[in-house]
């Protein structure tokens, strides 16, 4: 199977991704929240007011990046699923990220 652009022929493949809804699979998860120390912080919040389009709020997940009524960045690290997309998609690297404290974080529940 091929594409036809600009008088090229591209090669297009022939399969068909399964269907995944990332809600689904969240609820697949178990949080042990560390509700003392929060593992992701905004460096500079100045930044962030000043960072715009804001790509966090599409490129998490999880939605843990949200503004307040005044467009202050806030952050529900507590359903942080720990893909570490904002390590390196924040365009500033105004991200500070850890990995949660031993026994905090989150786990796959099976059956
Ligand atoms: S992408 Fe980075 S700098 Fe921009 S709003 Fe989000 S955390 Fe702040
Ligand atoms: S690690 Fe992933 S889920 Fe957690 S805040 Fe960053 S982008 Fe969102």
């Amino acid at each position: 199977m091929s594409n036809r652009t600009n008088g090229q022929t591209a090669p297009v493949a022939d399969v068909q991704l399964p269907h995944v809804n990332i809600d689904d699979l969240i609820v697949c998860l178990k949080y042990y929240v560390d509700e003392e120390n929060a593992h992701i912080r905004i460096k500079d919040l100045a930044i962030c007011a000043a960072c715009d389009p804001k790509p966090c709020l599409a490129f998490c997940p999880a939605h843990v990046f949200e503004t307040d009524r005044h467009g202050r960045m806030m952050v529900g690290y507590q359903a942080c699923i720990e893909c570490g997309s904002c390590r390196v998609a924040c365009p500033f690297r105004n991200v500070d990220w850890r990995l949660p404290r031993g026994g905090h974080g989150v786990a796959y529940k099976y059956g």
